[in-house]
């Protein structure tokens, strides 16, 4: 199986050990499921690959942006990792959630006048700054509230991660960050340090999502460090800092590579130390961010099956109760995705089929050429796995289709997490 907490059972598929046809009985479909165990073994890869490799401090800074639910931040915060933002959004859901933004890092390559004011007033840790026009707006307020504001600022190592161009972020021609190649970023970074109410702690890059290249985060951790040691000799300014961005790979299919975590950690670790070494510059204290390694796997979207069009000669097609509006990941970035009957586990899988959505799109697919069982009927219910990034945060509501309800599996029980959206919270704001 993909990962381990898939398992099947009497002929039924079992997702965090529950049966996924009782819990498609009892929420509905579509659902999607979320594996707390998961997600707290997820973050302990990291946090222990951390006392492993390294001896200098280093800490995970989880990506909002890839599942934000109030209910997650406790466990985020009791797996003692920080976080990131990227939207006040963001910041009032782990505001509500009482997670302590003293942790959490602001980003984004555009955040607006009231943005800062917002984050500056919730007293949001550090922000990771994108251009000099947002330096200016934090110095001011800064000003205004009679305050020092911790800043890194995100820098474009020139980097090419090989992942899909949507989410390849750390390429000189990119919107996201200043370039080194350029000279633009030293000419930033000399501003930054003029301005008296912004405290520059180091830098930030981030090179991509779903990056498999096993030296990608390593090759930007030695770019970043020479980046600090050159600007440590050039301004004289010492980095304290260095935050290296996420993007670590997720299996999605059988095909996919197995992603080493722990390995990839100590193999950073160990360019990290050898370059500060060789640079002889003082290691700088190191972040990661990861969002999609630590929910993607955690999560399992689970809808029933409705129509199923065969037309001899001809693909065939399953439709769903969900689609593009709760996944639109395909749609996207054709993600590919393993999709599992729920049921009749023990049938062959003997026809091929796109599993498509509800949608008034013919982009609504959901992931073509799945295979299912030939007995596949309306009713049946269909998994698709390694949901848990990406898509509850990604949901759409195209054809006004409520977005789904969350359940979290933990080891007490299973509790909805966030509540199914009714038809009345769809015109809420409709005057
Ligand atoms: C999206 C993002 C991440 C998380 O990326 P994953 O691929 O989900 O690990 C981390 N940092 C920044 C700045 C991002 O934009």
């Amino acid at each position: 199986m993909l990962c381990h907490n898939i398992t099947e059972e009497n002929g039924i598929l079992h997702f965090a050990g529950y049966n996924t046809a009782v819990l498609a009985e009892k929420y509905g479909t579509p659902v999607y499921l979320m594996d707390e165990e998961r997600i707290r073994e997820n973050c302990r890869t990291f946090t222990s690959a951390f006392n492993r490799y390294f001896h200098t401090p280093v800490k995970a800074l989880y990506a909002s942006k890839a599942c934000c639910i109030k209910a997650l931040y406790p466990i985020i915060e009791e797996e003692g990792l920080g976080i990131d933002v990227v939207s006040c959004g963001e910041i009032h859901t782990a505001c509500s959630a009482g997670y302590p933004l003293q942790e959490a890092f602001f980003h984004s390559n555009n955040k607006t006048d009231a943005d800062i004011a917002y984050a500056m007033e919730h007293e949001i840790g550090t922000f990771v700054v994108d251009s000099k026009e947002e330096a200016d707006v934090i110095e001011a307020q800064a000003e205004k509230l009679g305050k020092i504001q911790n800043i890194l600022l995100r820098i474009t190592p020139g980097i090419d991660p090989h992942t899909y161009e949507e989410v390849n972020t750390g390429m000189v021609d990119s919107k996201f960050g200043t370039a080194i190649e350029t000279g633009q970023a030293d000419q930033l970074v000399q501003y930054v340090l003029s301005l008296s109410h912004i405290q520059l702690l180091g830098f930030h890059c981030h090179v991509g999502s779903q990056v498999f290249d096993e030296d990608v985060l390593e090759k930007a951790t030695q770019v970043m460090l020479g980046f600090i040691s050159h600007i440590r000799k050039k301004l004289q300014f010492e980095a304290s800092v260095l935050d290296i961005g996420g993007g670590f790979g997720v299996r999605y299919t059988e095909s996919d590579p197995i992603v080493d975590l722990d390995a990839r950690i100590h193999s950073i670790a160990d360019v990290f130390y050898s370059t500060c070494e060789k640079q002889q510059i003082p290691c700088p204290k190191l972040y990661m961010e990861p969002g999609r390694s630590i929910v993607a796997d955690a999560g399992m979207t689970l809808y029933t099956v409705g129509s199923i069009k065969q037309t001899p000669g001809y693909r065939n097609y399953v439709s769903v109760d969900g689609g593009m509006s709760d996944n639109p990941r395909y749609a996207l970035y054709r993600s590919a995705y393993t999709c599992l009957p729920a049921g009749k586990t023990k049938e062959g899988r003997n026809m091929k089929a796109h599993l498509v959505g509800r949608c008034c799109e013919s982009g609504d697919i959901i992931q073509p050429d799945v295979l299912l069982p030939s007995s596949t009927q309306r009713g049946d219910v269909v998994a698709v796995c390694t949901t848990g990034a990406y898509n509850y945060s990604m949901a759409l509501h195209y054809n006004m289709l409520p977005t789904p309800p969350v359940v979290l599996l933990s080891k007490t029980g299973d509790r909805p997490i966030v509540a199914k959206e009714s038809f009345d919270d769809l015109i809420r704001n409709q005057l």
